[in-house]
């Protein structure tokens, strides 16, 4: 089982195998055409908030912002991240200068921070740039 949210509606759908869905698998409430690639997708609170609440899979949050440079070297490997683990980890990401009040909530001080939902709780975070290997040391860590 495949767990993929709708870019168009939010919906988190559940997939039975990926590989046969060939790229033409649907949303089940609006019909768009799924991105079943696992590529990172950009949320806003309401949908931040929609998303752990209805995620059977872990949730990794990027807050970032355009003009962070260490951001921007993260956002690589958090895609080749998101599409190596398609279906099984959702990796969304949250502007912080768009999603002020979301940020403050999290209690997010410096970016880019990288915090994992579970079952619609935090249970861990990280903050500041990481190479892959450690990154994906720490989701393992996580166990996620
Ligand atoms: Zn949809």
């Amino acid at each position: 089982m495949s767990i993929f949210r709708c870019a168009a509606c939010g919906r988190i759908n559940r997939i039975k195998a990926v590989n046969s869905s060939d790229g033409t698998a649907k949303c089940g409430q609006c019909k768009a055409a799924l991105d079943t690639s696992g590529k990172p997708q950009e949320v806003n609170a309401a949908e931040f908030k929609r998303a752990i609440r209805n995620a059977p899979v872990p949730v990794l949050l990027d807050v970032w912002a355009p003009w962070c440079g260490p951001c921007r070297m993260v956002a690589p490997v958090l895609e080749e991240i998101g599409k190596e683990r398609a279906g099984e980890l959702m990796i969304l990401k949250v502007n912080s200068d768009e999603n002020q009040q979301l940020s403050s909530s999290l209690r997010v001080s410096g970016i880019p921070t990288m915090l994992l939902f579970r079952e619609g709780k935090e249970r861990a975070r990280q903050s500041g740039a990481m190479p892959k290997a450690n990154l994906n040391a720490w989701l393992r860590a996580q166990g996620a």
